[in-house]
């Protein structure tokens, strides 16, 4: 008998909700105790210190060393009284999706347990030299032989885990290179910024900045400890590599907003409380359609902070899942047959005198402003399908983007019946009849009727990876484990630079003698002609789907490893240095980096499939075997041989069955290791990615075809692996 899967599976039954201490404090009370917000540095700041900071944040302004002297002596004091010892430089490397790096908070720092606070100085917060040699880098500190520095962002609150303070801070080689998330993203938030406001003072010449929102959905899956810790895969991939569909999965949808079981409830409240402590404003907490698949998101806030509360969050959760008894599955697909896990990216812009550009108005202009965002976002989108999708695939995603249950590996744009009706209006309409100009000089499209006609917009498209839900869009295409910089980057750069082609097409109609909204509009509407191909309100699960987008010439690549390449484009790399987000080099160095995670994920894989194929399955397949070949020689002792064959006709078969299964996946667990072998010998990262995706990745569906062939005659209680049902539907 399988002892260690009894056992866990006998424990985890008998677990019961822990108590929740519930704070002793109001929620406003405690709210963002461990972040050193505005509210903060207002107390812990001069008063001149406060507001030179303050436009630093704002503005953009530069830190000089005598500011973050100050700065650093006032966080430095708040951080002591909140009993800090340690402080760290937190910096995002390149390591998304790696297993090993998204423990906690201190394998993102570059020292465990950080430097003594007592050191802590303005020159040590603007700028730092880790030893962080190990981090990817696609070649681009080995080429110069330099280090990488990281160096404070302000715009993000320093925060405290345990007793280290970590400030948040960008990561670049020697010479200037981005070897994080956070130094492209900041680049390319500067960059819609910029090309924003520009284009609203069309409309509103008082607008001064343009932000960019983001509110994410992170989806996971809880697994009781002990299941866990008897799944080698899990363990080590985060997700099975093994396992027969169980007899219930989510085929009646009854988890989909049921009652939330009791230790999972004790654990959602207990990560909100901690999420209030980083001032992450939680706000819906639900279950998702998989069985033990649940979602939380907060508010939305500005892209930067969101996404650092984003990555603060994952490690949150992981550290309390502990607490809890379970741990928390952020990989995309952590099971076959049931729904993977997707991060929305619910994403919008808005200026600082509050109005939000993706937000229909209630005055024609307003409007008119709405539509050109709008269409313009469809265009960036339409020009760069193939980037966008780049920015979220990865080998964990690829499972689940196309596999109808997630948008599919294709770029579309869902706008819902009511706005496509106002963009059909205006691209049909000449302007002469569509442009009626009121005394007031006011322009007056069909577009005036949106607000109502919005009001019940309850419009939903489920299938679509990027769709428009009344007043942002919803990038869905993301997935759950992702930092979200990397869609937030490709996005925002995208809509910047169409934003500035945009402007120069339109200024230079206005210059040739066209008043600036008639310029506007013709451009609008040549756009809308022009993007036609990416709008898409249909089923994007639909086999016809692929066939159509095809047809568009959409891009339906989906080998993750030749989607990178969408990154190289010459058209690529010219729109990343048009809006100053990425250099050439960078986007080279950054797909090296893209292309060997891929590999060494597909490696892990194989390498711990071999695993339990020989360790796990086949030992015990072959012990079944053996007791079915003990039964059918013992038969023929009792029985005359006609009688004796006749009574073990159903263990001779299964017999064979198991003959078959065994050898098929010794073979081919053979196979695959030799020509990882082969693989392996490759020097061009973007070729053996290649190669992994194309020869190694085909074994793993023949192989755990046979072993969950092989789990559904194999005598129960002898079977190591903890089942689907187990794993599933224990909690
Ligand atoms: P859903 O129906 O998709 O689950 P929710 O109401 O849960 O929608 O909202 C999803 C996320 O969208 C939340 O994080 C919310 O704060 C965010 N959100 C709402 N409005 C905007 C906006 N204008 N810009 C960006 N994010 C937004
Ligand atoms: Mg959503």
């Amino acid at each position: 008998m399988s002892t260690l899967r009894f056992k866990v599976v006998g424990e985890s039954f008998k677990k019961k909700a822990m108590a929740v201490t519930k704070p002793t404090e109001l929620t406003s009370e405690y709210y963002g105790k461990f972040a050193f917000n505005r509210e903060k540095m207002a107390k812990y700041l001069s008063k001149e210190t406060m507001k030179v900071i303050t436009n630093v944040i704002d503005k953009g302004m530069p830190l000089d060393r005598e500011l973050a002297n100050h700065v650093a002596a006032g966080m430095k004091m708040w951080a002591m009284e909140m009993g800090a010892t340690h402080y760290t430089h937190w910096f995002q490397p390149l390591t998304e999706g790696t297993a090993e790096k998204h423990d906690s908070f201190i394998e993102y720092t570059t020292a465990p347990g950080g430097s003594v606070i007592e050191e802590f100085s303005g020159k040590l917060l603007a700028q730092q030299e880790p030893d962080a040699s190990s981090f990817p880098n696609g070649g681009l500190r080995n080429t110069f032989e330099a280090r990488g520095y990281s160096a404070w962002d302000p715009s993000s609150p320093a925060f405290i885990v345990d007793d280290t303070l970590c400030i948040p801070t960008v990561f670049i080689s020697y010479t200037g290179e981005a070897l994080d998330y956070k130094t492209p993203l900041l680049k390319a938030l500067n960059s819609i910024n910029k090309a924003a406001t520009d284009v609203c003072h069309y409309f509103d010449p008082s607008v001064k900045k343009v932000f960019s929102f983001l509110g994410w959905e992170q989806e996971y899956f809880l697994v009781d400890e002990g299941l866990y810790s008897a799944r080698p895969d899990l363990l080590l991939t985060d997700r099975t590599l093994m396992g027969h569909e169980s007899a219930k999965n989510q085929q009646l949808e009854d988890h989909y907003f049921g009652a939330i079981p009791e230790r999972v409830q004790a654990y959602m409240q207990e990560i909100e409380f901690e999420a209030y402590k980083y001032g992450i404003p939680c706000k819906t907490r639900h279950n998702e359609v998989a069985p033990n698949q649940f979602e939380l998101a907060p508010i939305y806030s500005e892209t930067n902070l969101a996404v650092d509360q984003n990555l603060i969050m994952m490690s949150i959760m992981k550290r309390i899942a502990r607490k809890h008894g379970f741990r928390v599955l952020l990989h995309e697909k952590p099971f076959a047959g049931v729904n993977g896990s997707g991060k929305h990216c619910n994403w919008s812009l808005g200026t600082d005198t509050g109005v939000g550009l993706l937000t229909p108005g209630k005055t024609p202009e307003e409007n008119l402003q709405f539509i050109t965002f709008l269409v313009n976002i469809m265009m960036a989108v339409y020009k760069n399908d193939a980037l966008l999708k780049a920015s979220v695939m990865t080998a964990q995603n690829a499972h689940r983007l196309g596999a109808n249950e997630a948008p599919p590996a294709i770029i579309s744009a869902f706008l819902g019946s009511q706005i496509s009706n106002v963009l059909d209006k205006i691209e049909n309409s000449t302007s002469e009849e569509a442009i009626v100009m009121d005394s007031k000089k006011k322009m007056k499209l069909g577009v005036t009727h949106i607000p109502e006609v919005l009001l019940d917009n309850t419009d939903r498209n489920r299938t679509s990876p990027f769709a428009f839900t009344g007043n942002r869009f919803e990038f869905r295409a993301v997935g759950s484990s992702a930092n979200c910089s990397a869609a937030m980057i490709a996005l925002n750069a995208v809509v910047a630079a169409q934003l500035l082609e945009f402007k120069a097409e339109v200024d230079a109609k206005i210059a040739s003698g066209l008043t600036k909204d008639k310029a506007i509009f013709d451009v609008i509407k040549e756009y809308i002609k022009i993007t036609k191909p990416i709008r898409f309100d249909g089923n994007g699960y639909s086999e016809a789907w692929k066939v159509e987008a095809k047809k568009r010439g959409l891009d339906c690549e989906t080998s993750v490893p030749v989607v990178y390449d969408a990154y190289l484009k010459p058209s690529t790399i010219e729109m990343f240095k048009k809006v100053g987000v990425f250099t050439e080099k960078e986007l080279q160095a950054r797909n090296e980096v893209k292309w060997d995670t891929y590999t060494k994920k597909i490696q892990i894989e194989a390498r711990v499939l071999g695993d339990l194929v020989m360790n796990h399955i086949i030992p015990v397949a072959t012990r079944y075997q053996s007791m079915l070949l003990d039964n059918v020689y013992k038969m023929t002792q009792v029985y005359d041989k006609a009688k004796a064959e006749k009574l073990s006709a159903h263990d001779t078969a299964l017999i064979e069955k198991l003959s078959e299964g065994i050898s098929l996946i010794k073979n081919k667990t053979e196979e695959m290791i030799a020509a990882r072998k082969i693989a392996n010998k490759i020097t061009n990262e973007r070729e053996k990615a290649v190669a992994y995706h194309d020869i190694i990745l085909p074994f793993f569906d023949v192989i755990r075809k046979t072993v969950d062939e092989l789990e559904l005659i194999v005598d129960d209680e002898m079977w190591t692996l903890p089942k689907y049902r187990e794993l599933l539907f224990i909690r």
